[in-house]
């Protein structure tokens, strides 16, 4: 007797979700992907894409595609607000970490990973958004989309971000996002001084703190070309967002906080062709991460607030760690292997948030001692943490 491959609702085609789904077909489930855009997303602004997270790319087979799409990173420069460096902490280490970090657009990683599950004959259909899951016994549990379509399977996986519409159907009661007083608009700008750039030349990470905010930029390549690619980090209150909403009136607001920072931080903000502002959410602790024969991964189960710079990376290491399990899972109830990802994978999660938690911390207003002080610490504490990073950047799923 044949037996029928299990079939695999994944709800969410960002960055987990694609890669899921390459996974989960490569060890033969039936496997869909249900997007809510109309298309391909070439939406959000650039990304640093840590080792862990490439090593998890380089088992899906895409490592080389987004090399191509990517620079290579090869430092992370700690700087302070008048251009003086702290501390070089090696971004890259084949040794210890495997595959290099690179800096992205997410839009291109969303590309890479969506044109390869496409290639392997993965449908991806969009304009699909769920808004509801039924999930009775003995029957297929069945996903709802707003045209009024439906889908059945044996099981779904919620890979769709933070404001995850999968967490909310299947457990009302979780926690939502909270803001956390911190904005972050970005933008690109076109490439300054004298960076030879290419998709794979070496490139340094500025990291930049202030005494009032934080500065970063790093080059990446985007589909109008090479552009230094930056992101600032301030408290500011949530209604900001509605206040300050056109290019210009950002632009003056970055000014105004940056505006009399060491070169090239004034220019970029200056030459700037498109600015952002992306409100930080944190999506504190749910209680579990699955109910019944559903799964939540990558931001729907545990958003890292993106000062760790592991978004993207947790996201692609849940989704191989799930698909392991799942191949290795041989008859065991789906149930059970949502709470076993989970209780494997929470651990390593929750460092890294808490990590991203304390990264957050050094980006507050701070007075002039204490300012003082974390220069100082940063020279000291980067050079000793840089060598002790095989947790997080070397992490390989086997
Ligand atoms: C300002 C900022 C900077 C960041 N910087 C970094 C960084 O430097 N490094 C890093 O690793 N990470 C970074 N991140 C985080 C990173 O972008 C995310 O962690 C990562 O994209 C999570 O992947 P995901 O697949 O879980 O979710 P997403 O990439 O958000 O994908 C979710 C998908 O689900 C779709 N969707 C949503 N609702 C529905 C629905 N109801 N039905 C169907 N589809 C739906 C969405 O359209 C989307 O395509 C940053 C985030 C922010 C906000």
């Amino acid at each position: 007797m044949t037996v029928s491959p299990k079939r695999a609702l994944i709800i969410g085609g960002g960055i987990a979700g694609p890669v899921l789904a390459l996974f989960l077909k490569r060890y033969g489930f039936d496997v869909q992907v249900f997007e809510a855009l109309s298309g391909p997303s070439g939406t959000g602004g650039g990304i640093g894409l840590a080792s862990n997270g490439m090593n998890v790319l380089a088992a899906a087979g895409v490592v080389e595609q987004v090399r191509d799409v990517s620079v290579t990173a090869d430092d992370w420069a700690f700087e302070n607000q008048h251009g003086k460096l702290l501390a070089c902490w090696p971004a890259r280490d084949p040794a210890r970490y495997g595959q290099p970090s690179v800096m992205i657009t997410r839009a291109a990683l969303h590309r890479v990973v969506v044109d390869r599950a496409e290639e392997q004959g993965i449908p991806v259909h969009y304009s699909k958004r769920l808004v509801r899951i039924d999930d009775r016994p003995s029957r297929p549990i069945v996903a709802h989309f707003e045209d009024g379509s439906t889908a059945e399977g044996d099981f779904i996986v919620g890979a769709d971000g933070i404001r995850s519409l999968v967490r909310q159907s299947v457990m009302p009661e979780a926690p939502k996002p909270v803001y956390t007083g911190m904005m972050s608009p970005g933008g690109f700008s076109p490439c300054i001084g004298d960076v030879s750039y290419g998709a794979r030349s070496n490139q340094q990470t500025h990291f930049i703190f202030g005494q009032k905010g934080f500065f970063g930029y790093f080059n990446v390549v985007t589909s109008e070309g090479p552009r230094t690619c930056w992101w600032s980090t301030a408290s500011a209150p949530l209604d900001s967002k509605e206040r300050i909403t056109t290019k210009a009136e950002l632009q003056q607001r970055l000014l105004a906080l940056h505006g009399d920072w060491a070169h090239p931080i004034p220019q970029l903000l200056q030459s700037a062709e498109v600015i952002l502002n992306v409100p930080i959410h944190d999506v504190p602790d749910l209680p579990h991460w699955s109910v019944n024969r559903t799964v939540l991964i990558g931001d729907a189960a545990h958003a890292v607030a993106p000062h760790s710079g592991q978004g993207a990376s947790m996201a692609l290491e849940d989704a191989m760690f799930l698909a392991k399990l799942l191949r290795e899972s041989n008859g065991t109830s789906f149930e059970k292997v949502f709470a076993i990802f989970e209780q494997q994978r929470r651990p390593r999660t929750d460092k890294v948030i808490a990590l991203g938690r304390r990264y957050a911390r050094q980006k507050e207003n701070m007075s002039a001692l204490a300012y003082w002080v974390q220069q100082q610490m940063t020279r000291v504490f980067v050079p000793l943490e840089s060598k002790k990073q095989e947790w997080l950047l070397g992490y390989k799923i086997e």
